[in-house]
């Protein structure tokens, strides 16, 4: 399901808005969307949910879908950002062909434009401060006051706003303003600013402009020359549809594009503003953008994820228009559900205890044959090596256990999985701490995996890996970035940084086979989760360095059983 899942938007309400332009024959039958990231720092998974909504009803609708860099606040971008944005939405899976936009690329045509709106005694030149502006706009039960520079003449307008481009008057001095209503119920509409002047370098205009249009003004227009039909944003700007319209209406574009909102994504157990992410990385809370907890689309692939499960999720989150959070164990549902016949089943020992298998000849190997993936038989087979010394997982003995204990315990039984039973015989000891550090048992010749003739039933089954063919590896086990607590006062859930999200593993070891993969790749540890290869640091050392991408406990398939 999850690789077929591209381009198919469940149905929502954008699609009826859609299917009713479609049959009135608006914009001529087109539908053309884009994805207008501001290039201020690295993408999240939010982002992901409007660039899988702008694609993928493009590709529904036959029609087409831009990328286009909202650059219009010079002094935040940078080009580290306008590249990564790129790499993203590829790997997501999504192509702009030879649709890459630049907000910038439209400054001359925007100045024009504002040139025109003064002409039409639609717009001026105000020299008030930004504090001025700020105090003179009202407040939503009283109306603003209209600025004493509101009735200039045209001509002194277009002087002025020559002047400003031209670099006369200082950050902050001067404004270009709409000239609307100062008693619109809509504060967005008491004459909003358009252009600020700011001497700052542009990460693609270089020095060439020192007047920057304000977003409410550069994107009606930047949809507007591209021939978008459906411009897709989230809810926040619904209080700003008015001005969206009222730029392209003071400007003739008919019939223009329409602005329609959706509800943003938010998750449990993380934070999702670009701003946010941005503090965790200086204040070096994470490994920068890419942290494998981190929400961002790298920081998920570094982590293994794959886009196919990224995917799936923005497809079952759905489009809503109204504001709720979904709980981040669905997006981790959907990575198992993708991986789940996807990924090769491998054995890995996260924190090992030797065994000695006392009746096993020492210099005896065996190979024994290991499925691929049992619930995806076409994977096949691999090879493992049985011999007289192996590691199991410390958890995996216990001297004392409990009663429902079904591992290895002293003079107890248990199965090495596509091996032998096995019986623990003798518990060693260190001298010192009186930690247990190595178990010796026998093992019954009959028992072999597929040829079993003894009868014998055991209830454990454990992994295991032979100490002649296994490798060195350090594997990384994350919890949540953030953890959510209740207010006791006021009932609300506020998020914390959560102390131990990551702990690593030093002295792991996982079957010689691993040798053979790629970096980036992804795995079942059986009884563990599943892993990846870490992409930067995975397969360049002595030893192997694994990601956990989630566990195999699913408390997302456990709540919705409740709920049925
Ligand atoms: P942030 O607050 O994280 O910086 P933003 O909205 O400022 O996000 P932009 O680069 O302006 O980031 O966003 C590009 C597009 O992605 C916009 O259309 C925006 O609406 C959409 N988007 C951003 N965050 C989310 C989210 N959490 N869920 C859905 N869409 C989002
Ligand atoms: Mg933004």
């Amino acid at each position: 399901m999850s690789s077929e899942n591209q381009g198919s938007v469940s149905s929502n309400f954008i699609k009826n808005i859609i299917n009713e332009d479609l049959k009135n024959n608006k914009n001529d039958g087109r539908v053309h969307t884009r994805f207008p990231p501001e290039p201020n720092g690295y993408l999240h998974i939010g982002h992901a949910k409007s660039i899988c909504l702008n694609f993928g009803l493009a590709k529904e609708y036959d029609g087409l879908c831009n990328l286009r860099f909202d650059d219009t606040n010079p002094s935040k971008e940078e080009v580290e950002y306008v590249e990564s944005i790129q790499e993203d939405v590829r790997w997501l899976g999504f192509d702009w062909e030879d649709r890459l936009f630049y907000a910038s690329d439209y400054f001359e045509k925007m100045y024009e434009y504002g040139v025109d709106l003064v002409k039409a005694g639609k717009a001026f030149v105000c020299d008030l401060s930004g504090e001025e502006i700020r105090e003179t706009r009202g407040t939503l039960k009283e109306p603003g006051k209209e600025s004493p520079y509101r009735n200039r003449s045209v001509e002194e307008n277009l002087d002025l706003f020559q002047r400003m481009r031209s670099g006369e008057f200082p950050d902050g001095s001067r404004v270009l303003r709409a000239k609307i209503d100062m008693a619109s119920p809509n504060i967005n509409m008491r004459d909003p600013v358009l252009y600020r002047i700011a001497k700052v370098k542009h990460h693609r205009t270089g020095d060439k402009w020192c007047i920057y249009p304000m977003y409410d003004y550069a994107h009606p227009l930047s949809d507007a020359y591209e021939g978008i039909t459906h411009s897709i944003c989230t809810l926040e700007f619904e209080d700003h549809r008015p001005l969206y319209d009222w730029v392209l209406d003071a400007l003739d574009f008919q019939p223009h594009p329409q602005q329609i909102e959706f509800a943003r994504l938010n998750l449990t157990n993380t934070v999702m503003s670009k701003r946010k992410l941005r503090e965790l990385v200086e204040n070096e809370a994470v490994d920068g953008w890419n942290d494998p907890r981190m929400p961002t689309i790298c920081g998920l692939r570094r982590k293994g994820y794959t886009p196919e499960s990224i995917r799936d999720f923005c497809d079952r989150i759905g489009v809503a228009k109204s504001n709720s959070v979904v709980d981040i164990a669905l997006l981790e549902h959907c990575i198992r559900e993708d991986l789940k016949l996807k990924a090769p089943r491998m054995m890995g020992v996260l924190q090992p205890l030797k065994v000695v298998i006392t009746n096993y000849p020492e210099d005896e190997t065996e190979i024994l044959k290991a499925e691929n993936n049992p619930e995806n038989p076409e994977m096949g087979h691999r090879e493992m090596i049985f011999s007289r010394e192996i590691y199991i997982e410390k958890e995996d003995f216990m001297e004392d256990p409990p009663k429902k204990f079904f591992r290895l315990a002293p003079g107890k039984e248990v199965r090495l999985k596509y091996a032998y039973i096995i019986r623990c015989d003798e518990v060693i000891k260190d001298s010192e701490t009186g930690d247990v550090v190595e178990l010796r048992c026998s093992y019954d010749p009959d028992t072999k995996s597929g040829s079993d003739s003894s009868g014998k039933k055991v209830k454990g089954t454990l992994h295991w890996v032979s100490k002649k063919e296994s490798v060195p590896a350090r594997v990384r086990l994350y919890d949540h970035l953030f953890l959510e607590k209740e207010n006791e006062e006021t009932g609300e859930i506020v998020v914390e940084l959560n102390p131990h999200s990551m702990k690593e593993l030093d002295c792991a070891l996982v079957e010689f086979g691993f040798k053979t993969y790629d970096a980036g790749q992804q795995f079942q540890f059986m009884r563990h989760g599943y892993f990846s290869l870490d992409p930067i640091d995975g397969i360049d050392n002595d030893e192997l360095v694994f990601n956990r991408i989630v566990s195999l406990r699913d408390t997302w398939a456990k709540i919705q059983k409740s709920q049925k």
